[in-house]
């Protein structure tokens, strides 16, 4: 008797524990994505994201493990607008009705995000891949910190049990950027309305927030590869403006932005808007860490 009680308190004990250490399974879009959802969601989520930190978010492929992740996932944290384009035909694929729906299960981290750029009228005529604001908002801290708010909110609606986590995490995550986002503006103010020259355009956000000018792309408009009449243009602006850094991404090619600089004498810098898009980058803060003190040192 006694033999049979202890095995069904092992059994009890077991089921409990198994059921405890159970993840949230989660699946985001980018890195960053994921990166916020582990300051928010930390011990009780197993992330998977789609988007290779070195690829060019307008251009991914999900593969067959993204489509088997995201059937099996109970989250999943976008990035909105039409930063990924590819994410409704994704999630189609995937048959996850629960993720189209824009209510159960998924979460828009864009919700609230003063955005830049909102053209006046609905048009892609013009090849424009920013067709709802620009949709490369992350890069800014502010905005960060309004989506981890965003992700709070969800995982609070979804998992209304563990909301005081969720909330304690947030604050943690939020006390934590207002110190460092002192040391990034006192950084920042050596490069103050330093001009620079970006590949695409996605970095206004960053730009504005920390009082550079971004006076122009290599690329005509968002997505439209560079042209010989664009650069030409470019160039010679970016001679009477003694532009003195270039901003690519670890996937732009790289031959159209080292002859600009040869020609103009502006420095390249490749930068990431991808947490672990550079080794340094392996979360936020280091991310942003990683940029900003690229661009002192470039302007120094
Ligand atoms: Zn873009």
């Amino acid at each position: 008797m006694r033999k049979i009680i202890w095995f069904l308190f092992a059994l009890t004990f077991l089921s409990h524990s198994a059921f405890a250490a159970e993840k949230i399974r989660v699946v985001t879009t980018t890195t960053t994505l994921e990166s916020l959802v582990r300051e928010i969601a930390g011990e009780k989520v197993s992330v998977h994201h789609v988007a290779s930190p070195i690829r060019d978010i307008h251009q991914i492929q999900p593969n067959p493990k993204d489509l088997m992740m995201l059937k099996k996932a109970r989250v999943f944290v976008h990035g909105g607008l039409d930063l990924e384009a590819w994410r409704d035909a994704m999630l189609v694929a995937a048959g996850n009705p629960a993720f189209l729906k824009k209510d159960e299960g998924a979460i828009d981290a864009s919700v609230g995000v003063p955005l830049l750029e909102i053209p006046t009228t609905y048009s892609r005529t013009e090849g424009d891949i920013h067709a709802f604001g620009n949709p490369h908002y992350a890069i800014d801290p502010v905005n960060a910190k309004i989506m981890a708010g965003n992700i709070a909110d969800g995982f609070s609606r979804i998992f209304p049990e563990s909301e005081k986590y969720f909330r304690q995490n947030l604050e943690q995550f939020n006390r934590k950027m207002d110190e460092k986002m002192k040391h990034w503006q006192a950084a920042m103010a050596l490069c103050k309305g330093a001009s620079v020259v970006t590949y695409h355009k996605s970095w206004p956000y960053f730009t504005e927030r920390f009082g550079l000018e971004s006076v122009g792309e290599l690329e005509p408009k968002p997505g439209i590869p560079p042209t010989a009449k664009h650069l030409a243009g470019l160039e010679r602006m970016m001679k009477e403006r003694n532009v003195k850094i270039i901003i690519i991404e670890p996937f732009n090619e790289t031959s159209t932005p080292k002859k600009v600089s040869k020609d103009t004498g502006a420095r390249l810098l490749n930068l990431t808007q991808n947490v672990n898009g550079k080794k340094e980058a392996g979360d936020y803060f280091s991310m942003i860490d990683y940029d900003i003190n690229q661009i002192v040192q470039a302007l120094q």
